[in-house]
């Protein structure tokens, strides 16, 4: 069952309160390259990010921010470590949301000063707890970042704002090991009822880092912690975005664009480039944004039954591949076509808005490969 959690809005996502599970990503481009960070902003969100943060580590930084609000629209949040100054002059610049630990930047008149300005914006503040920067007596009294350690950090900074009236709060607990942010996350989800941004931090390559992040927040997701989420990567950031839709697919938590089940291949694989053929379908259907279930299998053993559960399914046989729609075999197509022509077979399935078979729909088959 889903935590409750108050809701919080980022210009027009709401995070928490029942909304669905948000992805959003952090570019990687230097804040003053105003068309680098836009073309970047433009590239996430075609894959799908609805929450940008950007870092602000200075004044030029705080100044770009000016001229990038004025180029999106797209929710963007500002990352601001220990500069009050900082905070303030990117709530001038129109952002939608501050990440800033209030423990961090000194004189509780500064805290004050950047709490009353983000409250007269009605933006929120995402608390950052990391578990790679602790504060040291917190380290020094657990010995090391235990979940626990992680958790306390956590409350001092919502402590400090709830003491100014302030509860537009979401909160972040991360790590890079996966069983640390895991129990902290958890724990946190007993003491406070504000929204969670999950990540695992400095997650590494996209193999492993995928595989981590997937991990981590797949088993929160799973049990109903987490309001919005963000993969981190060793990578263009649309990548952690696709990551992090992937993770949202394959626990039915969001729809969005193409998702293809295709067949591990075994012996019994009836066509030469298999998996050429699933990458390519993949790569040319990026830019599908509706829901759309297909399915590509390597022979007839279980080729059929997955079609029947699929919009549109390829089932090889004897190199040449089978197209089933909605279940019912079209047509054969050479394998060395076969891509543009299920392509196309999209396209028009597209334009005939037959796409309403959702994949909450769609049943898992038992396979026997
Ligand atoms: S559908 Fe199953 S049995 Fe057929 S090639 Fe793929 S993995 Fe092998």
């Amino acid at each position: 069952m889903k935590r409750e959690s108050k809701a919080v809005k980022v210009r027009n996502i709401q995070i928490g309160g029942g909304a669905p599970v948000s992805i959003q990503s952090m570019t990687k481009t230097d804040t003053t390259d105003v068309d680098g960070t836009i073309k970047q902003i433009e590239e996430m969100q075609k894959a799908g990010c609805e929450i940008v943060r950007i870092a602000v580590p200075d004044d030029d930084a705080a100044a770009a921010l000016v001229k990038i609000r004025k180029l999106t629209d797209v929710p963007i949040v500002a990352d601001i470590h220990f500069h009050y100054k900082l905070a303030l002059k990117a709530l001038d610049a129109g952002i939608d949301k501050l990440r800033l630990n209030p423990g961090n930047i000194g004189s509780i008149d500064r805290v004050r000063e950047v709490v009353r300005a983000t409250e007269a914006k009605g933006v929120p503040i995402r608390i950052g707890v990391n578990g790679g920067s602790l504060e040291k007596d917190l380290l020094q009294k657990y010995g090391t970042a235990t979940p626990e350690a992680m958790v306390e950090s956590g409350m001092r900074h919502v402590r400090i704002l709830e003491d100014l009236n302030f509860d537009n709060i979401v909160i972040s607990l991360k790590a890079s090991d996966v069983n640390r942010m895991v129990e902290a996350y958890r724990l946190m989800a007993t003491k406070v009822n504000y929204p969670l941004h999950l990540g695992v931090t400095e997650a590494g390559t996209p193999f492993g880092g995928t595989i981590k992040s997937a991990m981590g927040l797949g088993i929160l997701l799973h049990e109903g912690i987490g309001d919005t989420i963000r993969v981190s990567l060793a990578a263009e950031p649309h990548e952690e975005v696709r990551v992090g839709w992937e993770i949202l697919k394959s626990l039915e938590l969001r729809k969005r664009g193409v998702t293809v089940v295709a067949c591990p291949t075994c012996g019994r694989l009836d066509v030469d480039n298999f998996v050429e053929i699933v990458t390519e379908v993949e790569r040319r259907l990026a830019h599908v944004e509706e829901p759309l279930h297909l399915s590509i299998m390597g022979c007839a053993v279980n080729g059929p039954g997955e079609a029947h559960d699929s919009q549109l399914g390829i089932t090889f046989g004897r190199q040449v591949g089978m197209i089933f729609k909605d279940g019912v075999p079209m047509r054969k197509v050479a394998g060395a076509d076969i891509v543009e022509e299920f392509v196309k077979e999209v396209e028009i399935l597209r334009q005939e808005g037959k796409n309403a078979k959702s994949i909450a729909e769609v049943k898992p088959l038992v396979q026997i490969t």
